[in-house]
């Protein structure tokens, strides 16, 4: 194994999708005395999909000192509060729900509120828990308000984006040269090897060879140096998720663009509706066991009302699942090269954003060797686990059961011990959120999202008779969050003001 206590002097990263040039940012800003390379194939380009994000994207940009005006033009962005999942459920009442970013409103107010109708709910009790009704970032969507508040309004709300993938990649390449990283355009033919096993260059297709120190693998589902010259073990979630395929087609922008990304499940899977400023970016991510490419196309045009609309699609195959390490001799994979958990939630950019910034710290704590190698590998291992049950959860739970692939997914019983226990805990009548903490199952989502997901399919048992005082309670708790959301919402501007002022 390489244990280098040297600064490297030369960084390659191979890949200029969308994790590479995260990549060379984040590098170029902490380490900026290191050579970076990137190379990049523009004749096998970039998989160009992936337009939605969580808050870390905005994390990530703060990280290299961009701010939401510059970049976000560029690549014809819009604010994302967070996600409408429709037709998961097919319980009167539940056919759809939001699951917002984080609140400071949450904390001080409205999160309590929540817990308590959902902890009263769960015990039977005629209460109104459903999600819709308790978060200030569900209010401001339904009222195509964006996540910037006046001045004046002293709560922060958190935020993503949707963006066109293609130009966010140029814009940060821009920016990363801009920093001294230097591209390479070329095809890489071969990984080469030294006597240690570690990586110590790549041929390209015109025979010159590339050397560097320390390799950053983002070529994408190829993996070309992780899985593919160090041999790295891929771990497949195929048995947790059962979608494997997506058809993608763009759509006319509507009027007013909404600040959210839109789920909807259909036969065998979901589609996204994600808006852009100049138009929706849409696909239908499936299980291509329940489905052919043919239907899939079929299906989603009929969901978009583009029957007979002279638009291509483009048809995908996605790997599920991740490598066991990822960060091996001289090299860490980031992005669809370390693995991918379908899109539902937007998180593979948020998982890059964490790989990277959590390398940068391992190796400096362990003066550039890879000391902390281990450790790094199983954080990033927890994250990705964590990011894996919360989407699981979504199938395992489902309410619709109206077919042989959605049954098959509320039937499914390969799911991690962690997802168990927190649906055993969900139905136990306990408290939900402090029985969370308290057993130590809060890995990469949060309590209130695992509510929002549960109480938004309406996963409740059968109502029992309730003792009086408990809703007028309830009633009361409900009214008065009502009326705090609605005036909070009084401090954010309409979503296309925020665009056209940027
Ligand atoms: C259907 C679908 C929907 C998605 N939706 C989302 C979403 O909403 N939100 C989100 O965060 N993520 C989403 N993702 C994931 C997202 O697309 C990726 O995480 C993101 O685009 C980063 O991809 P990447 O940079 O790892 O790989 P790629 O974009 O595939 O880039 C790979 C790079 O490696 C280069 N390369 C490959 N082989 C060679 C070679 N031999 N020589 C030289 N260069 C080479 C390519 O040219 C390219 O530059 C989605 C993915 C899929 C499949």
């Amino acid at each position: 194994m390489r244990s280098n206590s040297q600064k490297p002097k030369k960084i390659l990263i191979v890949g200029g999708g969308t994790a590479g040039w995260m990549a060379a940012n984040l590098l170029a800003v902490r380490w900026p005395d290191i050579e970076i390379s990137l190379l990049e194939s523009s004749v096998i380009g970039i998989i160009g999909v992936g337009e939605g994000s969580t808050p870390h994207l905005k994390f990530f940009f703060d990280a290299i000192g961009v701010t939401d005006a510059e970049w976000m033009p560029r690549a014809n962005a819009t604010y994302k509060n967070g996600i409408s999942f429709v037709g998961w459920s097919a319980l009167p009442g539940f056919e759809s729900y939001f699951h917002p970013f984080p609140a400071q409103t949450d904390d001080i107010f409205t999160l309590p509120v929540f817990f308590n109708q959902i902890n009263t709910r769960v015990q039977g009790v005629d209460v109104n828990a459903h999600p819709d009704h308790y978060f200030l970032e569900t209010y401001i969507t339904r009222h195509n308000l964006g996540p910037i508040p006046a001045e004046t309004f002293p709560f922060a709300v958190a935020y993503g984006y949707h963006f066109d993938s293609a130009l966010l990649g140029q814009f940060l390449a821009e920016k990363a040269m801009g920093r001294g990283v230097k591209k390479i355009d070329a095809t890489v033919d071969e990984v080469l090897l030294d006597a240690t096993g570690a990586i110590s260059g790549v041929r390209l297709n015109d025979s010159r060879v590339v050397t560097a120190d320390f390799f950053i693998d983002c070529s994408g589902f190829q993996s070309l140096l992780l899985q593919g010259a160090l041999k790295e073990r891929f771990i497949s979630f195929s048995d947790n998720l059962f979608n494997n395929a997506a058809v993608v087609m763009p759509s006319a922008i509507a009027e007013v663009i909404p600040p959210e990304t839109r789920a909807t499940a259909l036969s065998s899977g979901w589609a996204w509706k994600i808006p852009l400023t100049n138009r929706f970016g849409n696909g239908y991510v499936y299980s291509s066991a329940y489905l052919s490419p043919e239907q899939a196309e079929v299906e989603l045009r009929q969901h978009l009302g583009l029957m007979d609309a002279d638009i291509n699609a483009r048809h995908l195959q996605m790997k599920v699942g991740r490598v066991e390490k990822h960060w091996q001799q001289n090299c860490v994979a980031v992005g669809l090269a370390q693995g991918f958990i379908e899109p539902l939630e937007a998180t593979a950019l948020a998982l890059s954003f964490d790989t990277i910034s959590r390398f940068i710290t391992h190796f400096e704590q362990g003066l550039f060797t890879n000391q902390f190698q281990d450790l790094f590998n199983r954080e990033i291992n927890a994250k990705f686990e964590g990011v894996r049950d919360y989407i699981v959860c979504h199938y395992k739970a489902n309410q619709r059961q109206d077919n042989d692939y959605w049954r098959a997914n509320a039937a499914n019983s390969n799911i991690s011990e962690r997802l168990q226990r927190i649906l055993q805990l969900w139905h136990s009548s306990r408290d939900f959120a402090r029985d969370m903490y308290e057993q130590q199952l809060v890995a990469s989502y949060q309590p209130k999202s695992w509510a929002c997901l549960l109480a938004g399919y309406g996963v409740f048992p059968p109502l029992n008779t309730a003792p009086q005082n408990t809703l007028t309670s309830s009633s009361q708790g409900h009214a008065q969050v009502a009326d705090f959301i609605r005036r909070c919402g009084l401090n954010f501007p309409a979503h296309q003001t925020l665009l056209v002022g940027l």
